[in-house]
């Protein structure tokens, strides 16, 4: 198998794997480089192989609204889970009291890394509140280290997502969902999802 195929081989794996995850055109064509025209036929392909449109495709603008990753502990608490993901499949890092992004444009092997985190994401929340489109949100997001910034929690040490123009009150979402717990026994859900 010559390089040059499997450079291209893996571009399409990647493409329809994003497909398959209900990501949006443009960003399988940010990953991949693969043209509208090649993302469209794979698109069509993959639905008649699988013998009906199954996957919704999204279509319109990509979420931006960071403000959606700290609205309640639940949606923080999962912005975490995925923010630790994100370290752990190398997609940014911790440096000082910032994000930084390991990659400078998303490529073939940042795609790879991302549905894999996606997919461990998925496995670890019976309801997980982040779509595909929404987690890419996040990453680039925390990529830019703007309106989101890690917190240090006073109770756990544990490191986590929030606003950077929020009072800082030093308490993760796992902490947090604990408190509330203790205060009100009984209660199966802090301030809904
Ligand atoms: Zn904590």
């Amino acid at each position: 198998m010559s390089e040059m195929y499997s450079r291209e081989r893996a571009r399409t794996d990647l493409a329809l794997a994003m497909i398959q995850r209900e990501a949006r055109t443009n960003t399988i064509k940010r990953c991949t480089g693969l043209s509208d025209d090649r993302i469209r036929k794979l698109c069509s392909r993959y639905f008649t192989e699988r013998g009906g449109n199954r996957v919704r495709r999204r279509r319109g603008k990509s979420p931006q609204q960071t403000a959606r990753f700290v609205r309640n502990a639940n949606h923080q608490l999962q912005a975490t889970t995925l923010m630790n993901l994100f370290v752990l499949h190398s997609l940014i890092r911790f440096e000082g009291a910032s994000f930084r992004a390991t990659w400078s444009n998303p490529d073939v092997a940042v795609g790879e890394r991302f549905c894999a985190a996606f997919d461990s994401y998925q496995t670890v929340y019976a309801r997980p509140l982040y779509s595909f489109e929404w987690a890419w949100a996040l990453l680039v997001a925390l990529a830019r280290d703007e309106d989101l910034t890690p917190g240090d929690c006073d109770r756990c040490g544990s490191q986590y997502v929030r606003d950077r123009y929020d009072l800082d009150l030093h308490i993760c979402p796992a902490c947090e969902i604990r408190t509330e717990r203790r205060r009100r026994p009984g209660a199966r859900h802090y301030a809904g999802a």
